[in-house]
């Protein structure tokens, strides 16, 4: 990175801003902050909020519980960010939604390439639908499940991205052989003691060949993987040559 070139950046858009760094402050990802490798700021939605009582959510039409935040509101919030044009992370921004495409690896990865990141955070039932459509808004999931809100989500998106990020993760080498990286999930690990509650460590981890202990590791990855996820097996299995 050249001197005072702005770093990769996260700005969240949340109707709860002191949720933020929250996690993000501490161990890899709080150390990467403070080295200004990555860099976080966070959009208020409440101060867009132009009635008289602030009111960012309102009743839904058709009834039903619960309440819809409103598309004017959220509007202006995204406007702030995207309308000046140009500014680092652009105008793609993100709707944190469990209707969303699946968080991945790959998506991990796409983003951790880019600029940055522009975030949206829900709550409540979520968002007026009408501004998900005028914005263009990319919903994204963390998966099949229900959160309360989307600043929990927006953290463990931001954690996968800032670890792929030039100069966090001391070893490169790590992220090569991780779960996803090849298609497979990971190998398991062992360290001292030796031996622990009677259990001993596999033998060829201790032999220090190079060649059998990547051998190994490879065959348990593989089959850990065609174990518990016979979807990521099926498709490891189709690209690689047998
Ligand atoms: N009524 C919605 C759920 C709203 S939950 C529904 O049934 O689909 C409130 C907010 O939490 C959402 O707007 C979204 O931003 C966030 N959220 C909930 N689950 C999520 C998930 N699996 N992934 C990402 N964000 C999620």
């Amino acid at each position: 990175m050249t001197a005072g070139a702005k770093p990769w950046t996260a700005r969240i858009l949340t109707l709860f801003p002191e949720m933020f760094p929250g996690p993000l402050g501490h161990s890899l990802a709080g150390k990467a902050l403070a080295a200004r490798l990555w860099a976080l700021e966070t959009v208020d939605i409440r101060v867009f909020a132009r009635d008289k009582h602030r009111s960012v959510d309102d009743t839904p039409f058709g009834g039903g519980p619960g309440m819809v935040m409103r598309p004017d509101v959220v509007d202006a919030a995204i406007g702030s960010v995207v309308d000046a044009g140009g500014a680092d992370p652009g105008g793609r921004v993100l709707y944190l939604s469990p209707r969303g495409r699946l968080l991945d690896q790959a998506l991990v990865r796409e983003l951790a390439g880019g600029a940055g990141v522009n975030l949206l955070c829900g709550r409540y039932e979520g968002l007026d639908e009408r501004v998900i459509e005028a914005r263009g808004l990319e919903e994204v999931s963390l998966g099949d499940f229900v959160l309360s809100g989307g600043e929990p989500a927006a953290i463990a998106l931001i954690d996968g991205c800032v670890r792929l990020l030039p100069g966090v993760l001391g070893a490169e080498a790590t992220l090569e052989e991780e779960s996803f990286e090849r298609g497979l999930l990971e190998y398991p690990h062992y360290t001292r003691p030796a031996v622990w509650q009677g259990r001993t460590v596999p033998e060829v981890l201790l032999s220090g060949h190079h060649e059998r202990i990547r051998a190994w590791r490879l065959e348990r990855a593989e089959e850990i993987t065609r174990a518990r996820r016979p979807d990521l097996w099926s498709r490891y299995a189709a690209g690689r040559k047998v």
